[in-house]
């Protein structure tokens, strides 16, 4: 049997990024993906007049440095992203649709206490290595607290804890209730800027020919080492030397090491095994012959759960109302955002995707939009394409990003996002906060991880 030096499990941007860099450093590599297509989280659909709409990741930003360096070597073009899109934010709560800046809740103090506990905020981020958040001094009370209990000690008011859910909401990463401070200062301090999120850093760019073109060139670029269909059930990494390779590359984790069993009951093998799925269904992965610590930690990770509409107008009507497109919601959309020309996305977050779970299947799609037209008007309801995707209940994501609920930073342990040679792990879980630039950032890391091990 043939004996591979590395077996990527996963085709989404990490496990591409890794089999690229392997593939490049000479490494006989094998990435097995139990969906019939590449991508993963990435995923688009092209519209019968060109136009593509993503369904997954879309917006990367000016601190995606990982990401941005993987699309120039691709030679795919970054172009600005619906943040340099003109016109005002449009918020959709209980009381009514209302339009800029600040929200209408706001009353005449709530502006100067904004701008205080976010710089409380910024500061304290400062002081957290995002690399080991495990060393702050206050680290385990920092994660205990979630942000929400945070924003109030620092006395923020109602109104501006409203302001900070519907935003968190907006992005699906989960309530401030249920956010841990610290986790949330980590992902702050992985991409420093002046204020809190700052969209230019964090969403600011896209590529123009669609984010899972990304995923679709390296795919390209691998050819035949890219298996499809293949589900992985079981990874043993004590097999010993059950197939025989002259290959290079294996000599610290020794020929044959690694057995991977698909779940049709193929195996197969390898010296090195690298882990690119993301931490839910990898808990549905039989891992053996790796320490109980290592698969606690990555165990007590979890996603925060939602889903995603995509939908395709003929023209971008809100403009004319002088709107973005951009919303915050209180209503089973979290936020709307336009995606291209005349094409909007719109992200359900996880503490309302459980309404779209007890609806009729039939019903979620007229309900979503009816929510886009509250917002835009009328001519919303009648969309040439409409796309829905539900990441939380996909059974090879379970989730859609990664989250820090108060107490997982401590409980997953500064083990997050490394090796057990010849055990390797990337993803975006394993970056601090999820995203496109996690998984190339720890792809392409542990390729030369394990390269080097070679
Ligand atoms: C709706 C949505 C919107 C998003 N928006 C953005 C955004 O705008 N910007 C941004 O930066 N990020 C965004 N993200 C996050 C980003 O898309 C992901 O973090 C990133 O693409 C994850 O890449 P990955 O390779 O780590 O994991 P995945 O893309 O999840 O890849 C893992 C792969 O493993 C496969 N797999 C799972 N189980 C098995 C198994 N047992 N055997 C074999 N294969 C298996 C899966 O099918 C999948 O292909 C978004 C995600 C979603 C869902």
């Amino acid at each position: 049997m043939h004996n591979y030096d590395v077996i990527v499990l996963g085709a989404g941007l990490a496990g591409l990024s890794a089999a690229r860099d392997l593939a490049a450093g000479g490494a006989d590599v094998l990435v097995l993906e139990a969906r019939d297509r590449v991508g993963g989280r990435v995923e688009q659909a092209v519209l019968d007049d060109g136009r593509i709409v993503q369904l997954g990741g879309e917006v990367v930003g000016r601190a995606h440095t990982a990401y941005l360096g993987l699309v120039a070597e691709l030679g795919l073009t970054l172009v600005p992203s619906y943040v340099a899109e003109p016109g005002i934010i449009a918020r959709s709560t209980p009381e009514g649709i209302s339009a800029g800046d600040p929200p209408h809740w706001f009353g005449p103090h709530d502006e100067v206490c904004q701008r205080r506990v976010t710089q409380e905020f910024v500061d304290l981020a400062r002081t957290v290595d995002p690399d080991d958040p495990w060393s702050h001094p206050e680290a385990a009370a920092l994660d205990a607290l979630s942000v929400g209990q945070w924003l109030r000690s620092v006395g923020a008011t109602p109104e501006v804890v409203r302001l900070w859910e519907i935003g968190q909401l907006s992005l699906a990463s989960g309530s401030v209730e249920r956010t841990s401070l610290l986790g949330a200062l980590r992902k702050n301090a992985a991409v420093p800027s002046a204020g809190h999120y700052d969209y230019e850093d964090w969403e600011g760019l896209r590529v123009a020919e669609g984010s899972a073109t990304v995923a679709l060139a390296m795919t390209v670029e691998l050819g035949h080492r890219v298996r499809t269909g293949a589900a992985v059930a079981a990874v043993d990494v004590r097999a010993g030397s059950s197939g025989s390779s002259g290959s290079a590359g294996s000599a610290a984790s020794g020929p044959g090491r690694c057995t991977v069993r698909l779940v049709g009951g193929e195996t197969l093998t390898a010296d090195a095994v690298v882990s690119a799925l993301p931490v839910g269904p990898l808990r549905s992965v039989a891992v053996t012959g790796v320490s109980e610590a290592r698969l606690a930690s990555l165990h007590a990770q979890r996603q925060a759960c939602a889903a995603k509409l995509a939908v395709a107008y003929e023209r971008p009507f809100w403009r004319e109302q002088g709107m973005n497109g951009l919303s915050e919601c209180e209503d089973v959309l979290g936020s709307t955002w336009p995606q291209g020309v005349g094409l909007l996305s719109a992200l359900i977050p996880p503490e309302r995707y459980g309404v779209m779970l007890g609806m009729p299947p039939q019903a979620r799609m007229r309900e979503l939009i009816s929510d886009i037209a509250r917002l835009y008007g009328p001519e919303a309801e009648q969309p040439t394409a409409a796309y829905l995707r539900m990441w939380g209940t996909d059974p090879w994501t379970q989730g859609y990003v990664t989250q820090w609920a108060p107490g997982d930073v401590m409980r997953v342990g500064p083990l997050h996002g490394t090796h057990e040679p010849p055990f390797y792990v990337c993803g975006s879980d394993q970056w601090v906060a999820g995203y496109m630039e996690g998984a190339v950032r720890t792809g392409r890391a542990t390729a030369t991880e394990v390269l080097r091990h070679g």
